[in-house]
């Protein structure tokens, strides 16, 4: 059985009217408790040397004194810890799974538009890359395959692993979409660019090969960016992939029978707790 990592605090905070909202976490949370996975607070504290990782100073200086200027990206009060909150779920989600239990970590914010030194598109602190990075820290030849199916192309993921040794990256995403990147892979990058209306038959003939290619590299861990956006009744996305897919996906990745953790991203329909629970149904 695998593992859920959560914490309510991350769904404490919000702006009205802003998609990337409480319910996310607090509704997806009730959703897998009644349905046995029992999220359990997450036992990695992370603390600004994680985020340092990959991470300037300034940026997070920028985060505890919200001096950050992105529209989407609002200033919260608090948001650096709450960003070091989820951090934590991702961190521990890292750990479970080098400790053979598949996991996922089920906080808020996101973190894959998340630069160097940018926060960008909902997200402040890039967990999946920090996850990988801590993880890559702790052992120096540990070769890790990241696969993002956001409906958004993983830029700040990509910015921060571009040429890295021992990652593999790949994103498959909608295009033209925000942020506007992602048309071309390059070195250990792997880009799927795919027309707004794609369906989930169309996207997991797209979705197989890029696994593929990054099962080529010999990962020893999956990590996953797992964005629920590409869903058909999304509000931000355009392509049109049901529950159904999200459980495939979910099987195609516990079928390359490797330790594995993945990360809640984005996702913004009401419907988001049953996705994360069919992807679960096949990542378990
Ligand atoms: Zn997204």
């Amino acid at each position: 059985m695998g593992r859920v990592f959560s914490d309510l605090r991350t769904a404490d905070y919000g702006a009205s009217g802003h998609l990337e909202a409480p319910f996310r976490v607090r509704r997806s949370f009730e959703l897998l408790k009644a349905a046995g996975h029992a999220p359990e607070l997450p036992p990695a504290a992370a603390g600004p040397g994680d985020a340092a990782l990959l991470h300037g100073d300034a940026h997070w200086r920028a985060l505890e004194t919200g001096t950050f200027e992105d529209p989407d990206t609002p200033k919260f009060p608090g948001i650096a810890g709450l960003a070091l909150l989820s951090l934590s779920g991702a961190l521990s989600a890292a750990d479970a799974a080098l400790a053979g239990a598949p996991a996922f970590s089920l906080m808020r914010p996101p973190g894959h538009h998340a630069g160097k030194d940018k926060v960008a598109g909902f997200c402040y602190l890039n967990n999946v890359a920090l996850a990988c990075a801590r993880l890559q820290a702790a052992k120096p030849d540990l070769r890790i395959g990241i696969v993002d199916f956001d409906v958004h192309h993983g830029d700040g993921t990509e910015s921060l692993v571009l040429g890295r040794p021992g990652i593999s990256f790949a994103s498959i995403h909608q295009s033209p979409l925000y942020p506007g990147t992602g048309l071309k892979s390059r070195e250990n990058c792997l880009n799927v660019p795919l027309p707004e209306g794609t369906n989930g038959d169309e996207y997991l003939h797209a979705f197989e090969p890029a696994l593929e290619r990054v099962l080529a590299s010999k990962p020893d861990v999956l990590a996953v960016s797992a964005g629920f956006d590409a869903y058909k009744d999304d509000p931000l996305g355009g392509l049109k992939l049901d529950r159904a897919t999200y459980r495939r996906l979910g099987s195609l990745l516990a079928q390359t029978g490797l330790p594995r953790f993945a990360v809640l991203e984005g996702g913004y329909a009401g419907d988001l707790p049953r996705l994360i629970e069919s992807f679960l149904g096949g990542f378990f």
